[in-house]
């Protein structure tokens, strides 16, 4: 009975990637964040949701340190985030190998998209040219943009634009990707195209927090699905847990509205 190997894959096991322990952060008065703990293993795709102001980009920008926070501890894939900002070697080595993708695409408008996503490969983990070329080669062509490679971000859609956001942050190789409302700020007609890219690096094994209130997709994708509000997690669980059967009723209310 207990040579049963899939014992070796239960979740007790699990490589930890994101470890968040009694978390509080403020901006000034406020309490933006609190008490939070979360932890997320690899291969694991965590969607989050909640109202707007509530604390959901705040959380994921505290996991690559683009926040500081007060207290509590951030361990990302072994590396320790201290609160203040204290991050040092532990802060530049997540910060590598973490990849975010943003609402506004962030791209560098002055550079053609295929060195969009040679730069940090070549500039970061020093990479000769050639072999950051044959990266964003093969990413520019998983996403779908390979005949825009020569354009500037300013020439493409906002659709062309995330996808090669996407292709950017994969060329580093990240143990995690972060998205913010990475479809908000696209017409109707392209977020299917990011949300298809997306729901392809999930199916491969990509361990990802993912702020969208795309609820369809956070349904389809989703391990595990939590539900923020006034910077606490009120609520988690799997899609069907929180989306057919909210037991909170600040869950509830949400969820009538948006759904
Ligand atoms: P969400 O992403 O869920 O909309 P945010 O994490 O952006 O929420 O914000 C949570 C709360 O923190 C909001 O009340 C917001 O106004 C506040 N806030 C966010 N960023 C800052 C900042 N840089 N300075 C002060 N308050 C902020
Ligand atoms: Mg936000």
């Amino acid at each position: 009975m207990n040579d049963n190997p899939q014992h070796e894959t239960s979740p007790a096991t699990a490589q930890s990637i994101v470890h968040m322990e009694k978390v509080n952060k403020y901006f000034g008065s406020l309490h933006v964040m609190q008490d939070i703990d979360l932890e997320i293993t690899a291969g694991e795709v965590v969607v989050i949701v909640g109202a707007s102001g509530s604390g959901k980009s705040t959380l994921i920008r505290c996991v690559n340190g683009l926040e500081e926070f007060q207290s509590g501890r951030i361990v990302v894939d072994g590396n320790e985030l201290t609160p203040h900002g204290k991050g040092g070697k532990s802060l530049q080595t997540i910060r590598t190998e973490v990849g975010m993708v943003f609402q506004q695409f962030n791209l560098f408008p002055h550079l053609s998209v295929h060195a969009n996503v040679t730069l940090a490969p070549e500039k970061v983990r020093g990479l000769d040219s050639g072999k950051a070329r044959q990266i964003a080669d093969r990413l520019l062509e998983r996403v779908g943009i390979t005949d825009q490679a020569d354009k500037y971000p300013g020439q493409l859609s906002g659709g062309q634009q995330q996808r090669v956001a996407l292709a950017r942050a994969l060329a580093m190789e990240p143990r995690l990707m972060l998205f913010d409302e990475p479809t908000s700020a696209l017409d109707p007609e392209m977020i299917g195209e990011v949300l298809d890219a997306m729901r392809e690096l999930a199916n491969e094994g990509m361990t990802m927090m993912i702020v969208t209130h795309e609820m369809g997709f956070a349904r389809e994708v989703a391990d595990r699905v939590i539900f923020v509000h006034g910077g606490r997690i009120v609520e988690e669980g799997t899609p069907q847990d929180v989306f057919d059967h909210p037991q909170h009723e600040r869950t509830q209310s949400f969820l009538s509205r948006v759904l």
